[in-house]
This record gives C-alpha cells, structure tokens and sequence, in this order.
C-alpha cells in the first residue's frame, strides 16, 4: 500500500464535522396570498412552525407594504440537526398597485448577501453565518391559463438572485389534463421570457440511478403541489390530504400530486446542491457586480 495517505476518507470526514455542527438551510416562499403558503412550508417539514412567530427577525428598512417574516426552527431526525429558517413574504398581489412589489423581495436577498460579503471581509472569518436564501419557491395561482404579468416581472427580478422552483400552488383544484396542458404554457412562458429557473443538474459521471431520479424530479417542474396540515381517512387510513365530495388528494402519493417530488428535492437530495449554486454561482455573481461597480 505505498502511497497510501488516507484521503479517500476526506468525504467521509467533511460529512462527520457537519453532523456534528449540524445543517443550515434557508428557503423563501413567494407568490400571492393565499395561495397556501404557509400551509406547504408546515406539510413540508411536518410540523406548525407558524403559531411561533416570536423569532420575527427584523429586516433593514423593509417598505411597511410587504411584511417578510423569518421564522427559525431545529429539527432533528436520527440525530442529525437542521437549522431551517423560512423567510415568508406575504401580502403580494394584495395592493392595488403591484408595480414593484418584489423589489422589498429582492432587496431582502441582496441584504443577506450583503451581510455575508461584509463577514467575509472581516479580520476574523472564522464564524461566519451564513443566512443567504438558497431556495426561493415561486407560487403560481392555479388558474389553468399561463402566468399573470405580475409573475412573469417577480419571477425575472428574482431568477438571477436565488435559486428559484416554480410550483402550482392548490393543484387539487384543477383536473389532471389540466394540469399537464397549464404546466406546458408556464414552461413556454419561462423559456419565452428567458427566465432562470432551478434545474437540477445532470451530471454524466453520476450513477444511472441519481441521473433517472434527476430526469424524474425535471420533468415535474414546475411542480403541482397540495398542502394540507390535516390528515383526513382512506380506507380506514389516516393520510394527509384535502377531503372533496368524489374522494381524496393525498399529499404525499406520487400520482396525486409532485408534493414528494418536491420535498425529496429540496431535502432528501439537492440540499447541498442548492447551497453550493448560491454560494458558487448567485453569491458569486453579487460580489463581482459589486466589486466592479466599485461597492467596496
Ligand atoms: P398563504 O397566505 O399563502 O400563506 O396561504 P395559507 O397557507 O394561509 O392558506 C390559505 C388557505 O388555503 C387556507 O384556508 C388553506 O387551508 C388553504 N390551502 C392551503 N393549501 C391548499 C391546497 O393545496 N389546496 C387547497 N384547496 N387549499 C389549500
Ligand atoms: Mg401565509
């Protein structure tokens, strides 16, 4: 074994130390009121993280308008730590004039890049706190047509700044076909708009299985999502889902809806993707537009 350093256990190593330290992660949700926000952000991590409002983080100079809310929780599994932080930014779509409503949205991601920029450039960079948005999911009104304008202006503010997942927001109220044909006219509209959205990506030297489960969660996108915090029954069976006259919508049934789709992407297996992309490739592009414009 001449040769032999031991670094094949470097991996290994890395993934020990963030066990211990324990994972971070920042989502956004944007898109109108109403649309079921709140209510996926609880479906998503199985638990009410919105009676407790009392980590309400005060943001700079945010326009009264638009109150984004941060709400901050640990969760545990299997002894492993997740700092889950939301950053909600309701009232959307609630004004009568919407021109810009999404600049306080984006001023609030540029703010936290602005905070880890000013960290990075400190004498003492050991601790920084990283509290920079790595996922921003955008609700789109289950309307069944294609993107309103509004959408359209939010989702293009945005796109350079923050990973962004568009998601049908209530799709237990629109059919099957109907969905299909609705998905289709807002990927025509993204691409006719040339908007950025989140794309996992496929890497040639991964396992045939990682790249059919990432084939699998592309062609959802944008995924039809329902959240429900009540569990209703089926067959006996107690599920997560919303009740209707003809039967049931389960959250978490695959062929109900792209829920799991979902949360399998943002949790289970591009967590660290995400992260890496904003710190790589949108933090990147912040601190060198800055940096050329002369900010520091
Ligand atoms: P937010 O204003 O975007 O945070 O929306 P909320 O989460 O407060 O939900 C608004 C209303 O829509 C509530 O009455 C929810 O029960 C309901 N709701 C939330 N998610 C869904 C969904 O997936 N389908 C349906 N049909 N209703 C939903
Ligand atoms: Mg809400």
């Amino acid at each position: 074994l001449a040769g032999y350093v031991g670094f094949h256990n470097l991996p290994n190593q890395v993934h020990r130390k963030s066990v211990k330290r324990g994972f971070q992660f920042t989502l956004m949700v944007v898109g109108e009121s109403g649309l079921g926000k709140s209510t996926l952000v609880n479906t998503l991590f199985n638990s009410s993280l919105y009676p407790n409002k009392e980590n309400k983080e005060p943001t700079h100079d945010t326009p009264k308008t638009v109150d984004i809310q941060t709400i901050s929780a640990d969760v545990e599994e299997n002894g492993v730590k997740l700092k889950l932080t939301v950053i909600d930014t309701p009232g959307f779509g609630d004004f009568v004039n919407n021109e810009e409503s999404w600049r306080p949205i984006l001023e609030n991601i540029e703010a936290r890049y602005d905070a880890y920029l000013e960290q990075e450039n400190r004498v003492n960079r050991k601790r920084i706190v990283d509290t920079r948005v790595h996922a921003c999911l955008y609700f789109i009104s289950p309307t069944g047509h294609s993107l309103k304008p509004l959408d359209i202006e939010f989702m293009r503010q945005l796109a350079a700044r923050v990973n962004l997942i568009p998601v049908i927001a209530k799709s237990d109220t629109l059919t099957e076909d109907e969905i299909k044909a609705f998905k289709v006219r807002i990927l025509e509209d993204i691409t006719y708009n040339k908007i950025q959205i989140y794309q996992p990506p496929i890497h040639d030297n991964d396992d045939p299985e990682t790249i059919q489960e990432n084939k699998d969660i592309i062609t959802r996108i944008p995924f039809a999502i329902v959240g429900s915090d009540k569990e209703v029954e089926v067959n006996g069976k107690k599920v997560r889902g919303r009740k209707y006259p003809w039967g049931v919508i389960e959250v978490d049934n695959e062929e109900h809806c792209d829920f799991v789709k979902l949360r399998q992407m943002l949790i289970r297996t591009h967590m660290e993707e995400l992260k890496e992309y904003t710190n790589e490739v949108l933090y990147e592009s912040y601190r060198m537009g800055k940096l050329t414009r002369g900010g520091y």
